[in-house]
């Protein structure tokens, strides 16, 4: 019999066991994984390596159908005290920018350093373990796997979401386990993903890379807007700013993402410095009006769609396509005809209702002794260290709240 059972060795589950053991060392606590080893995603994370947090966690970063459901857990359990938690196991955070890195700058010396901290705790790391069935009678957990019973008092659920699906564990019945407890589950899309577009142009550009202003337009209305590293795919765009505003097409379909690939100059500027260049570069063909201020190929299509022959010469650019070519420029954009789906999300947007679940134990309101953790509920936050803050701030909610309900102290 475990005081309490954690279904996922992932970041929450792993958080959470390490939390509650360090809480009540008298606890006697399991971590069933249904892989091989724990840690899988998180040793993944950040390109390997695992951008673990951010300085500058803020509520409009998250997401989720109910609400400010997370407001509790991430003041509760913030930066320092995420901090505080990977001090103590030997993982101080170094920052680029707003964005926290252990200072190793590698993921899978995360999963190492919670793995060793489960063993010299004396938590039981099952592994291969996947829970196919969670039931509770006369206030006891039963939980089946591998055709054995394991027995628990409580439980914390943090098996993850449907991002990733079928290469970390991910599997949507996975859901079952809380569903037949009567909670419900909030449709799950990909977030933090790439976007698809109409592929005429993006085509023509695979494979180069922009350094430029995005923005996420919906019915004429910019929605959001970021500046980095676009690239170019033959089924549409990538790159963290892209990955960034992805989200914003789960709640708006007629997406458009523009692209200003000149966000220093106004339009007047840049018209002006196009005349400039007709002026002095008479010696190049039409097709190289822009090599040395664009990217070539981009400059290239942008010409054609401006209606610039590119064989003839730079002389025979006319006034409307100096101006159409300013226009697309500033304004390069693409319709979004939807994402590279759940397989290549980094999150997951939508899953368990947190409507179920009270937000400052993250204990179910449908079943007690059920604690929740991390991304199978419904809150999924941006691209930059915020979902792995919510694995880590709801893992140590839910830890709490588990010592707490077998203490008999709700
Ligand atoms: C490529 C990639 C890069 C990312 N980079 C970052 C980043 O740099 N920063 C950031 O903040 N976020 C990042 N994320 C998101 C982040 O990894 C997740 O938000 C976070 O791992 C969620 O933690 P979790 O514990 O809820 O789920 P997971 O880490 O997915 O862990 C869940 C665990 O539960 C196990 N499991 C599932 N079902 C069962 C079952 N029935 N029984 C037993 N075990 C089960 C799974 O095998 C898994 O190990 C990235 C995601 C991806 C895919």
């Amino acid at each position: 019999m475990f005081d309490i059972a954690v279904i996922g060795g992932g970041a929450a589950g792993l958080c959470s066991a390490i939390t509650a053991k360090d809480t009540n060392p008298s606890l006697k606590i399991a971590v069933f994984e249904a892989n091989s080893r724990v840690g899988k995603k998180l040793s993944v994370t950040g390109n390997g390596r695992c951008n673990i947090t951010n300085k500058n966690i803020t509520l409009q970063r998250y997401r989720s159908n109910n609400g400010s459901f997370f407001e509790f857990a991430l003041n509760s359990y913030n930066l320092s005290k995420t901090e505080e938690f990977f001090d103590n196991l030997g993982v101080p955070f170094v920052f680029e920018g707003d964005k926290a890195f252990p200072a190793a700058l590698q993921a899978a010396s995360v999963v190492d350093a919670l793995r060793f901290e489960c063993d010299a705790l004396g938590i039981e790391l099952l592994t291969d373990a996947k829970i196919e069935k969670l039931e509770k009678t006369n206030g006891i957990f039963t939980l089946f796997c591998n055709g054995k019973k394991h027995s628990a008092k409580a439980v914390i659920a943090a098996f993850g979401g449907m991002a990733g699906l079928n290469k970390f564990g991910a599997d949507s019945k996975n859901y079952n386990l809380l569903l037949n407890f009567g909670h419900s589950l909030i449709q799950t899309k990909p977030s933090i993903v790439q976007l698809k577009t109409e592929p005429q142009i993006v085509r023509q550009l695979k494979g180069i890379k922009v350094d430029c202003k995005v923005c996420a337009i919906y019915n004429g209305k910019t929605l959001q807007s970021d500046f980095g590293e676009v690239l170019f795919c033959d089924y549409g765009l990538s790159g963290p700013p892209i990955l960034q505003l992805s989200h914003l097409y789960n709640t708006n379909k007629k997406l458009e993402i523009s692209l200003d690939l000149a966000s220093a100059y106004t339009h007047e500027q840049l018209f002006y410095i196009c005349k400039n260049r007709q002026s002095t570069l008479t010696h190049r063909p039409a097709g190289e009006f822009f090599t040395g201020f664009l990217n070539k190929r981009v400059g290239q299509v942008i010409l054609k769609l401006s209606g610039v022959n590119i064989n003839d010469d730079i002389s025979a650019i006319k006034y409307d396509n100096i101006k159409k070519s300013v226009s697309l420029i500033k304004d390069f954009k693409f319709i979004v005809t939807g994402t590279t789906g759940l397989q290549n999300a980094q999150v997951t947007s939508g899953g368990i209702d947190t409507k179920d679940f009270y937000p400052d134990t993250l204990e179910s309101k449908k079943v007690s002794g059920i604690f929740a953790a991390g991304e199978l509920l419904d809150v999924d936050g941006d691209c930059g260290g915020f979902n792995l803050q919510w694995a880590w701030s709801s893992g140590m909610l839910a830890a709490h709240s588990a010592v707490r309900f077998i203490k008999g102290d709700k």
